[in-house]
């Protein structure tokens, strides 16, 4: 069976995760077998989630009845219920619906009568409280279809600590990605010496550790000297996956959605108030702006590298109608040069132009030469992908260390 949580937490405290693994002990404690606990993301853009738009499922074997009462109890005595925008929702169903809901979710946006919908015919048991939101998270949840994963072991704090500063040594984080790179990754951000696994909301969460496989995020966790936990669970999860992102095509893209599009570059970029540098691409006739934002860093760098005529693959969400760049594939380079007037052979001294398509003149000696001079200057880039931080990538941003995934190898051919 499949057991779904979401929408439990507020911006003061809680988190869906922690219900989670509170959860997973309470069936396992009951009889029912846990075989997995999946920690879903659902599409960044939605504006009613508290952080990263998270939900739970866990894939369990009993029964669903006892396993569904034991969820709402969880949540009744968890959840955040006074936050006015904490609407929680449990479901437990004995067949998982088909993946369609998941991805809707995932890349689109869903209603609570579309949720209740997919959870009827497979005679899910259901409750959503206050106004039922958390259903959308929830059925998501169990729908969903991991056809790329990666793994998350988050390490929960003690009650009487949650809402105090954490104590988690920081040498020790980074040497936990040192040890373990690139089999676990956004532990920390070495290029900006920032630490990422720790949160700083007033969340159960004392730190996360990203990877590849449960084994690698447990062998990166035992470098980590922190405050004594409460408990720990590993999560399977499709973060890390680039799950959210749809190729688009420049002109039709949706707001709230996130896409990979393939463009030209169509005039320098420009770096504005802030710090935030903005790029426009252009494609099928028409063009749409990208942002990499002051907190991608170094990576604006990257973008204020491209010139004219570049012709690259973009990837982000599209809001306020921009694209806020993820990551940046460069497929072909344009030729960077500069046409100026050529110098005289005779004077040494720089011709001046002579008229439209009359080529140039030497004021001193009037000799004349129809070309101008061409320079070439070296190019700050090559062509390959590029990435935002780890102190500045989402969720469900595949990062670059996990290889280039096929769909967008075929992107970018
Ligand atoms: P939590 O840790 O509680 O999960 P969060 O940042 O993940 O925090 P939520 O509090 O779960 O955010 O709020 C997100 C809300 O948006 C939930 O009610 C969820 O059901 C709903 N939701 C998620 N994805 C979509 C979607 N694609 N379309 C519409 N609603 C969605």
């Amino acid at each position: 069976m499949w057991i779904g949580i979401d929408d439990t937490d507020s911006p003061t405290g809680m988190c869906t995760t922690y219900i989670g693994a509170v959860l997973a002990r309470r069936l396992a404690h009951a009889g029912i077998r846990v075989a997995d606990a999946r920690l879903v993301r659902l599409n960044p853009n939605v504006i009613h989630k508290t952080r990263g738009n998270a939900a739970v499922c866990i894939e369990a074997e009993g029964d669903v009845d006892a396993a569904f009462a034991i969820a709402c109890a969880c949540v009744e005595e968890l959840a955040e219920f006074d936050a006015a925008g904490t609407n929680p929702g449990v479901v437990a169903s004995p067949v998982r619906p088909p993946p369609d809901f998941y991805y809707a979710a995932l890349r689109d946006f869903c209603s609570l009568e579309e949720a209740c919908a997919v959870l009827e015919p497979v005679e899910a048991c259901y409750r959503g409280y206050k106004n039922r939101r958390g259903l959308i998270g929830a059925t998501a949840a169990i729908a969903s279809d991991l056809f790329d994963r990666t793994y998350e072991v988050l390490v929960y704090r003690k009650r009487e600590n949650w809402g105090t500063p954490r104590v988690v040594d920081r040498e020790s984080l980074f040497r936990a990605e040192e040890m373990t790179w690139p089999h676990t990754w956004d532990t920390v951000d070495q290029e900006n010496d920032i630490v990422v696994g720790v949160p700083h909301t007033p969340d159960p969460v004392l730190f996360g550790i990203r990877g590849e496989s449960p084994a690698w995020v447990r062998e990166a966790r035992s470098y980590v000297h922190s405050e004594e936990p409460a408990c720990e669970q590993v999560y399977t999860t499709n973060q890390g996956t680039d799950a959210h992102l749809v190729p688009g095509v420049i002109g039709v893209l949706r707001e709230g959605r996130s896409y990979m599009v393939r463009g030209v570059v169509e005039r320098m970029p420009v770096t504005g108030p802030g710090g935030h540098v903005s790029l426009i691409l252009s494609g099928d006739g028409t063009s749409v702006r990208c942002m990499a934002y002051e907190p991608t860093k170094g990576f604006r760098d990257i973008v204020r590298a491209l010139i004219p005529g570049d012709r690259v693959a973009a990837a982000g969400s599209y809001k306020g109608e921009s694209l806020n760049l993820e990551k940046l594939a460069v497929f072909r380079l344009a030729d960077a040069v500069r046409t100026r007037p050529p110098v005289c052979p005779a004077c040494r001294k720089r011709m001046t132009s002579a008229g439209t398509a009359k080529g140039y003149k030497c004021r001193i000696c009037s000799a004349r030469a129809r070309d101008p001079e061409i320079e070439r200057f070296r190019r700050l880039i090559s062509p390959g992908w590029y990435e935002v931080p780890a102190s500045a990538r989402r969720h469900l941003a595949r990062p670059l260390v996990r290889g280039t995934p096929v769909w967008q190898q075929a992107f970018s051919g």
